[in-house]
Parts: structure tokens; sequence; C-alpha cells
């Protein structure tokens, strides 16, 4: 979706994959130091450990403590974060969400759920955060200066039968459903969902997680992480470059990138 947008805007930029090792991450930050590079995306497990490599965070990444873009400036490297932008935009674009702030139970307390909690908090919802291993929930809410409105607890059909009730919305952020196959469901077979829950699930490889076609099953409005995708590209897009992204573009460009895959539907 980069390549597309890079191309429209008449711009001679290519958008890399790197696989970097953990120890490689010094190295490949002084390579962008070397000119050449507008910036790049940084995914998961590297979100964190940039932020000491870098000279700046600005917006989100500041107080959220993970990058997924950097910018080149010079020979300064600019930390931020859009993945926020991207959760936000992408529920802004529910009209089923634009009620406004409830209660929201998120799975998985890994670097996408920081982003989502930090989103959700911001906005006003109060925030039921499951993980398998609950140490893991309670550190992130300590770590989000908004934790007043975080209950944490364990990922089991005991907790979530105490949290979905009253709940609004529920967000997939584990990677339980992502492709390869078996398709796999993050929330246990003994839990009921109500259909007036939006299920956000923030995979978008398969297209419909199991967890979604379940969802939908119940009755719920559902929502895979394509927008997300989509939304935090497009607002990396324009750091790098200063203009406009031409989102509609960029979504196509996915979407196709996702169905010449042969497993996105
Ligand atoms: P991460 O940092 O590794 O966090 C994953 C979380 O899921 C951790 O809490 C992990 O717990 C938990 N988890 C993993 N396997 C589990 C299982 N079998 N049962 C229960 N919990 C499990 O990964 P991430 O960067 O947050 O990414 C998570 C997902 O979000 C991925 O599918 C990624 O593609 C997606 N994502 C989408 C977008 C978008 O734009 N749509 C953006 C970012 C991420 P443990 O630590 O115990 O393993």
């Amino acid at each position: 979706m980069q390549d597309a947008a890079f191309a429209a805007a008449g711009l001679a930029h290519r958008y890399e994959l790197l696989d970097v090792p953990a120890d490689g991450l010094p190295t490949l930050l002084r390579l962008l130091r070397t000119g050449g590079w507008l910036g790049g995306n940084v995914t998961v497990p590297h979100k964190t450990a940039v932020v000491p490599l870098l000279d700046e965070l600005r917006g989100d990444a500041a107080d959220l403590g993970a990058v997924n873009t950097i910018q080149v400036e010079g020979d300064r490297l600019i930390g931020y974060n859009t993945d926020t932008f991207g959760f936000e935009d992408s529920l802004a674009a529910q009209p089923a969400l634009r009620r406004g702030a409830g209660q929201a139970v998120v799975l998985g307390a890994g670097g996408a759920a920081r982003a989502v909690v930090w989103t959700l908090l911001r906005h006003g919802w109060a925030v039921c955060l499951l993980a398998r291993r609950p140490e893991q929930a309670v550190a992130l809410a300590a770590a989000l200066a908004h934790a007043a409105g975080i209950t944490t607890g364990v990922l089991d059909a005991p907790t979530l039968a105490a949290c979905l009730p009253g709940a609004q919305l529920l967000v997939n952020t584990t990677p339980v459903g992502m492709w390869p196959p078996p398709a796999a469901d993050p929330l246990p077979a003994a839990v009921a969902l109500s259909p007036d829950l939006f299920v956000y699930d923030l995979i978008y490889r398969p297209y419909e997680t199991r967890l979604l076609a379940r969802a939908a099953a119940a009755g719920c409005r559902t929502s895979n992480g394509l927008a997300m995708l989509v939304a935090q590209g497009a607002a990396a897009y324009t750091i790098w470059t200063g203009l406009d992204a031409p989102r509609r573009l960029m979504r196509t460009a996915a979407e196709q990138a996702l169905l010449a895959l042969g497993d996105a539907a």
C-alpha cells in the first residue's frame, strides 16, 4: 500500500521489508542515519526496544513508550506511534460505536493492546483487560497514565462471563486466529456473545477470523484489522512525505495484496 501511494504521488521511494533480529536493531538504525531513507515502520517485537535508540519521540509515542513509525530528519531519528491513530480512526468509522464511550473488553496485553487500551482510555472507555498471563495485563495497566479506567484479569471463561455483560466492545489483540491455519478462537467456547456487542479483531489475515465468524453468527457487528492497518499506514506516509495519503488507493492495494496471497477470504 505504501508503494502504491508513492507511485501515485510520482515519488521514487520504495518500501522494503527487512527481517531484523533484536541484536540487529542498532546496526539498522545506524544505516537509516546514513541518508537515502525517509524512515521506516517498526513491528513486533521491536516497538519498545527501539525507543532508547531514537533521538526524539513525538505525539503518542512519548506517552506510550512504543514506536511503530520512524522519520529520518537530517541525521536524527524521530519516533511516532500511528497505531493509536489507526485504531481510533477505524473505530470512529463504525456507526454502531458513535454513541460514545462505554465498556470495552480487550483480549491480550502485548504491543498492540498498549495502543488499543491507550486510545480507549483517552476516549473515556472503561477497559477490562484480560491476558492469559494476568501479570502482563497488570503491568500494561500500570504503564499507562490513565490506568484508573482499567480492570485486569485472566483470559478465561469465568472472567469473561463477569466482564462481557454491559460491554459494548470486544477487541481481540492476541494473534489467536491469525493465518497460517489451523484457525483458532481467543474466546473460550463456553462464552456467549450478545448481539449488542461490537467485535473488533485486529487480525486482517484471514479477512474473517474464526472469532469474527462466531460473532457474526451471534448477530454482532464486526470489524477486522484492515481499516486500522491502512489508517496507521496512511498516517506514516504523511509523516514521511508531508503529503495527504491516498487512503482509498492504499486500502485497495492492501486488499489486492491480501487477495493475491490467496487466503484472505
Ligand atoms: P504481541 O506483542 O506478541 O502481543 C500478543 C498478545 O497476545 C500477548 O498478550 C500474548 O500473550 C497474547 N497471546 C499470544 N498467544 C496467545 C494465546 N494462544 N492465547 C491467549 N493469548 C495469547 O503482539 P502484537 O504486536 O500485540 O500483535 C498482536 C496481533 O495484533 C497480531 O495478530 C498482529 O498482526 C495484530 N496487529 C494488527 C494491527 C493492525 O493494524 N490491524 C496492528 C498491530 C498488531 P503472551 O505474552 O503470554 O504470549
